[in-house]
Order: C-alpha cells, then structure tokens, then sequence
C-alpha cells in the first residue's frame, strides 16, 4: 500500500461550502505546478492564480500554496489548492489536475493516503495518525479535546516513556547475563524490583487513561439481553430517562431498533437490544440481525436481564459465545415489585430492580459505570482505540510474567529479559514501531478520503 506516485484529493467535506480545498502530494511537484500555472510557486505564500481548462476557459480563481518537502503535512511536497467550494467545481479542478498531472503519474488518492504518508515520513506516529482522524469524527467537545492531545504526542509521549524506561531495565538485566555469578545479586537488587515495579505502576496507570479515553472515542457498548417480556425496553427507558424504546406486552415488538444511544452521566452508552434476534426471512430485519451480531462481538459490557417468571431461551449461551474475551456479564432481576417472596426468590448475586417503579436502576447505573472503568471526565483526557487497549493489555501481561521470573531467582533472569522485550513490543506497536503490515492497510483504509 505505500505507492511512489502523486496523488490528489478533494480534501474538505463533500457538499457546498464558501471554501473547497484540493489537496496534491508527491516528492516533486514542480512539475505538476508549472503544468496547471505556468510557473513555479514560491513556497508558504498564499498565490492568486487562475486554473484554466485546455481550451482557455477560467474553471476557477483560487489560492494555491505550495509546502516544500520535508516541511509539510505528508513531508512530502504539497500543492494545496483553495477553490471556491462547489462539488461541480472542484471535481473539475481535480479532473484538469489529473489531466496534467498525467505525465507525472498524479493519481487519486485512497482513504488515508496523505496521513498514511505523513507516518510513512515520521512526521507523525500511528498513534498520532489515528488521533486526526479521530479527531475529526468526535461526536462531543471532551472527544475534539482528548483526540487533539493524543494528536499534540501527549499519550505517544507516555508511552514512549515506558518504552524508555524498560529499555533501561533491559540494558541492566543484559549486562548482568554476561556475567551469571551476580544473577542473583542483580535479583536481589532493589533498584531493578524498584524500576519494574515504576514500570507496572505507570503501565497500568496509562491502562486506566487508555480506558477512559477509548470510552471517551467511542462510547459504550452495552447488550442488552434477556427473554420477550422480562423488561428490557422498560429498562432502556429507565436508562435513558425518556421514552425512547417502544414499551409493549407483546413479544418480538423491537425489531428493528437496533442500536439505541443515550448516556449515563455523560458516557455514551450504545445499547444493543437483542430482543429481535431471531430466525427471519425478511431481507431488512436479517440485515439488522447481522448488525446486532456485529455489534456483540464488540462488546464491553452484556446485561442478562431476567424476571421471576423468565425462563431461558437458548439466546444467552450463543451470545456468550460472541463476546469478546473477558467482556463483562451482568446479571440483572428485573419485576422486583413482583418479587413478594422475600430474597430468596432472586439469585444471590444478581442485581434487582424494577423497571416499572424505579428501584434499584441508580444503584444499576452507577454499577454499569463502575464495570466499564469510568472515573469521570479526566484532566488531560487522551482518546484511545480498543487497538490501543489491547497493546496495553498484552505489554502488562508480560510484565506480570516478568516479574514472576524475578522472583523466581536463580536462572530465570533471561526469561525475565525475554518478557520485557515481548512488553515492549506490544507497546511499540501502539506508536507505529514494529507494526504489522496488514493492520497498518487496516488501520489507514478507516480514514476518509482526503485525509
Ligand atoms: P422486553 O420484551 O424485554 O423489552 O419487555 P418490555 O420492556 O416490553 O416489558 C414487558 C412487560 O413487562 C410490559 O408489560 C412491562 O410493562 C412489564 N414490565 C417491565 N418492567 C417491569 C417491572 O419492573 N415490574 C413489573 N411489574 N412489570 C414490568
Ligand atoms: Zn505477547
């Protein structure tokens, strides 16, 4: 996926606007720019110039800004074209650019490219390149904020740290191998127990900002499951504190709201009612279904809903199944109003509550809270991705491990080495380093085009 050639793009938002920018990059577009203004441009200043079609025809008055290499966007050279903003207009400008820049192969962008490029060119880490484009589809001011800091280095920052910090204790425990007669003293050695307990502390504590800011980028994803009528649309109601699920006494009513979203105490709640899952011929409600599905393997949090008069329906070991390793389940007895018999009625562990009456569904709330690790709005919040998470999480667990080696003593100083290197990978692959090569392809694909 990483392709020589110029490319162009429709940079700003598809529609019309006062302002539309065409964006060209390429390693020199000298050429390019002589071909569409007859002169080369001196770079960082704004040129009034007039693009013209092969017959003469003025197809706009626009600004033009030419970025040298490396001192641009993509670090490669960047023509920026501010036309005026119409759809028509700048897919004309784009097709009189593509005509000349045919001889220097300008071709059209893919989703991406030019961030793609950027990281390519180390102008930006991986992290930082996800941040821009999280950053433009934040959907609430603390998101626009966290997504700028991570964009700013601040969480690439932290890691870069950590990263630093077990390098060091690697350089420590290496020299030491080379010389097995102090082994144990090297393990005995509170200044090695000491940094690695600092490296845990801060991982962790770089987990916990990570999980708020995933939550931050991307809400919550609850399903919401359980059999017809236990009150599960009641229940969303209740959480939503507004009608916002169809409440009815019939089963299998909800079919083809999929996914509803409110919040609890500012966290986006994305909730997955399972109620319509269930064979069906019909094409829109299978397609529903699918998304469903889709929507439970992603998620962070499962609600078994149950009244005293429910039985199970065969939904909750295939949904089981779907979710994702160590998501969370909840159980939940909903119709305690019903509930005359005393506690026994209710399984011991499981949460009661009435939908109808309200009772118990704060406690509910502020649990669902709790699971899903939200402290709140944080001070100097950073958005993060599940990818992200995930390298958190695996760098920890060898971490773990290397810290059982440690203690095991004797021998096992190059198995604690060996955990530290494997901890460090994972948290290299946050920022780019050591990256695959499938999921860079991956992760670039998901930004929009012009980007
Ligand atoms: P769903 O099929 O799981 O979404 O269930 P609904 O929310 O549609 O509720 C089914 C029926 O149970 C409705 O008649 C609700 O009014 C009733 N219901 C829901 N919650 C409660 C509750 O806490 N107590 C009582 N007594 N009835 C409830
Ligand atoms: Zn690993």
């Amino acid at each position: 996926m990483t392709r020589k050639l110029p490319i162009i793009a429709i940079a700003t938002a598809p529609g019309r606007a006062g302002v539309g920018v065409v964006r060209i990059s390429g390693h020199n577009l000298k050429g390019i720019t002589k071909a569409l203004f007859q002169k080369e441009l001196s770079p960082r200043q704004a040129n009034l110039l007039t693009l013209r079609d092969a017959d003469g025809q003025t197809i706009d008055q626009l600004v033009a800004i030419y970025f040298v290499a490396p001192a641009s966007f993509t670090g490669e050279d960047v023509l920026e074209l501010q036309c005026h903003g119409g759809p028509q207009l700048l897919e004309l400008v784009m097709k009189r650019c593509l005509e000349l820049g045919k001889n220097d192969g300008l071709v059209i962008a893919e989703p991406g490219e030019f961030t793609l490029r950027a990281y390519l060119n180390n102008k930006i880490d991986l992290a930082q390149a996800e941040a821009i484009a999280d950053l433009i589809d934040a959907q609430s001011e603390a998101a626009v904020r966290g997504a700028a800091r991570s964009l700013r280095g601040a969480f690439s920052e932290s890691i870069n740290d950590l990263i630093e910090e077990i390098t060091q204790l690697r350089i420590l425990v290496e020299s030491t191998l080379d010389f097995p007669e102090e082994e144990i003293e090297f393990l005995e050695n509170a200044q090695a127990r000491t940094r690695l307990a600092a490296v845990k502390e801060k991982l962790e504590s770089l987990r916990v900002g990570a999980r708020q800011g995933k939550i931050l980028r991307d809400g919550i994803q609850l399903v919401l499951a359980g059999a017809p009528n236990v009150g599960k649309s009641s229940l969303l109601n209740r959480l939503a504190g507004e009608e916002v699920a169809i409440v009815t006494a019939i089963a299998g009513t909800t079919r083809d709201r999929v996914k509803e979203s409110i919040t609890i105490e500012g966290v986006p709640m994305h909730i997955i009612d399972t109620a319509g899952l269930r064979e069906t011929d019909d094409l829109v409600e299978a397609k529903g279904i699918e998304r469903s599905w889709d929507a439970i393997r992603l998620a962070d949090l499962v609600i078994f809903l149950t009244d005293p008069n429910s039985t199970e329906d065969g939904l909750k070991e295939q949904i089981l199944r779907e979710l994702p390793p160590k998501c969370p389940v909840l159980e939940v007895v909903n119709k305690s109003d019903l509930i005359s018999l005393g506690p026994t009625a209710a399984p011991k562990q499981a949460i009661l509550i009435s939908a109808k009456n309200g009772d118990g569904v704060d406690a509910l709330k502020q649990k669902i809270l709790e699971i899903v690790g939200w402290n709140g709005p944080q001070e100097g919040a950073i958005v993060a991705r599940r990818r992200h998470l995930d390298c958190l999480e695996r760098a920890s667990e060898h971490i773990t491990r290397s810290e059982q080696f440690a203690a095991n003593g004797n021998n096992s100083l190059e198995l604690f080495a060996e955990e530290l290197f494997l901890a460090q990978n994972h948290l290299g692959q946050i920022t780019g380093k050591l990256l695959p090569d499938d999921l860079l392809g991956k992760i670039f694909s998901q930004f929009c085009i012009g980007k």
